[in-house]
Formats: structure tokens, C-alpha cells, sequence
């Protein structure tokens, strides 16, 4: 917080002396980063960590903790494949946002081009390709094991797998698990797993019941945490006295979306009585 008011004071300072000044917008670019330092060789001006001062960091933390291991940067990167990848929010839409140029569908042939290609860690791009494959692979094995599933798709999986044929079209079950992961898109918004090609869905942020009667969707036991947190809010939400008419509809529709949710995943209709 020191550093970031520093650069504050940059700011008003440089306006002072000449509103036009460029310098103005390079200081706002860091003025809300969490890792700030100060370079005694630049006036003490005060910027985001370079990669170079990390590095140093990291090194002297080594020494310090008498480690003779060359720490740097470049090998967390691996364990940032594995979060990014991880994380519940870890879809492609963090990544690309976090990679300009990374490739929707992670072909990334072009950015094989050895001139255009040399500023991107493919070594990285692939390490949380081969992440990602292995979670898709993960999610969908459970959608083909016995767990009940709700949601649009989560129903038509459970219809296509009770059809003895669909599964004789495969091999195995293996190449059948590789062969829906790569064909199907999964993203993970928190309460299902949308299986639309963009994400552009307001089910994904402002309307979150919405994924429960979408034909996009995959709701498993492991968001049903989330389905009974909200039953559970709703229902005191019911009564409120000041939400009028259409607050007390919404709250009823939400209620109905999250309780055959619940239910379609197991739980006794006894159990949720509003
Ligand atoms: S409502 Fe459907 S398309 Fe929208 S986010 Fe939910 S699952 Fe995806």
C-alpha cells in the first residue's frame, strides 16, 4: 500500500508539471499491482516486480534458507499449469485473458511459427494442455460412472449411456472417455459444468439457477453443496416483506430450480419442503 500511494503521488506530481506527460498512463498501469518495488537506479520510481528482480528475490530466499538450489521464476510454472488448470475458475477464458494469442481450441499451430511463435512459452501452453486434458478426462469419466446427474446434458448422458449400441461404437472405455473429453467443451462456472462453446451465458454469472433446466449443462454431486446453501438462503429470502411481487416470484423460481436439482441428484423431496 506504501508503493501504491507513491505512485499516486507520481501521478498528481507528473500532472502538475505536464498533463500530457506519457508517463502518466505507463504509472497508472502499475498503480493497483500487488507486487510493487522501488528502483533505486530509476529515482526510486516505483514499478511492478520486473521477472529480474524475482529472480533475485527468489535466489536470496534460497541462500537465506541455505539452499544451494538456483531458484527462479520459470519453475513455478508448472505448479501454475496445475492451478490454472485447477482452479475453479481455471478455464479457458482465464487463460486466454492471461496468454494474448492462446488458441480456443489449444491447437496453437500457429504459434508454432518460429518467428511469430519465439515470445510464447509453448513448453507452458503445453503443460496446461496436457492439465486440462487430464481433468476433461476426469469429469467426464464421472459422468459415465454411476452418479446421478442433473442438468440438460448431465440427462441426455444418462439417456445416450443407458442405450447398449451407443456404448458399442467404442473400443473401450477408454477411448470412448478420450473421445467425449476432446469432442465435448467443458467449462466449470462453480455450479455446473457448461458445456456451451462460449461463455458468453449470463447462467455463468448473474442468473446462475439458469444451468439447472439448461440443455447445456452438467450439475453432479459435487455442486450439490451449492444447490442446498442456496435452497437453504432462498427459503429465509421467501420471507422478507419488502422484495414486492417480483422479488417473492423469482425467490419462489429459484427455489423450484435448486429443489429439483437436489432432488434429481438424490435427495428425498421430504427433505426440502419450502
Ligand atoms: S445456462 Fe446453460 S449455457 Fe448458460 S452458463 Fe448455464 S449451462 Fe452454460
Amino acid at each position: 500500500m506504501p508503493y501504491q500511494a507513491m505512485i499516486a503521488d507520481e501521478i498528481i506530481q507528473r500532472r502538475r508539471i505536464d498533463p500530457q506527460d506519457p508517463q502518466i498512463a505507463e504509472a497508472q498501469k502499475h498503480r493497483n499491482s500487488l507486487f510493487l518495488g522501488m528502483d533505486t537506479t530509476q529515482g526510486n520510481q516505483v514499478r511492478t516486480l520486473s521477472i529480474a528482480s524475482w529472480d533475485a528475490a527468489l535466489k536470496s530466499f534460497a541462500k537465506n534458507c541455505a539452499l544451494s538450489w538456483k531458484l527462479a521464476s520459470h519453475q513455478f510454472r508448472r505448479k501454475f499449469a496445475n492451478y490454472a488448470a485447477h482452479s475453479r475458475f481455471g478455464d479457458l477464458r482465464y487463460l486466454k485473458e492471461h496468454y494474448a494469442h492462446w488458441s480456443m481450441d489449444m491447437t496453437l499451430g500457429y504459434a508454432m511459427d518460429e518467428s511469430w511463435g519465439q515470445h510464447l512459452d509453448l513448453e507452458l501452453y503445453s503443460e496446461i494442455q496436457d492439465e486440462l486434458e487430464d481433468i476433461k478426462l476426469g469429469v467426464v469419466d464421472g459422468w459415465m460412472g454411476d452418479e446421478s446427474l442433473a442438468g440438460g446434458y448431465g440427462g441426455a448422458i444418462k439417456g445416450w449411456k443407458r442405450e447398449p449400441e451407443n456404448l458399442l461404437i467404442f473400443k473401450d472405455r477408454a477411448s470412448m472417455l478420450k473421445s467425449i473429453s476432446g469432442s465435448t467443451f467443458i467449462r466449470s462456472n462453480g455450479h455446473a459444468w457448461c458445456t456451451a462453446d462460449n461463455d458468453g451465458c449470463v447462467g455463468n454469472t448473474l442468473e446462475r439457477t439458469r444451468c439447472t433446466g439448461c440443455e447445456h449443462s452438467v450439475i453432479g454431486s459435487i455442486h450439490a453443496p451449492m444447490y442446498q446453501r442456496l435452497y437453504d438462503e432462498l427459503k429465509e429470502l421467501l420471507h422478507c416483506k419488502d422484495i414486492g411481487e417480483g422479488g417473492r416470484q423469482r425467490v419462489e423460481r429459484d427455489l423450484k430450480r435448486c429443489r429439483d436439482v437436489l432432488v434429481r441428484l438424490g435427495m428425498p423431496p421430504e427433505d426440502l419442503s419450502a
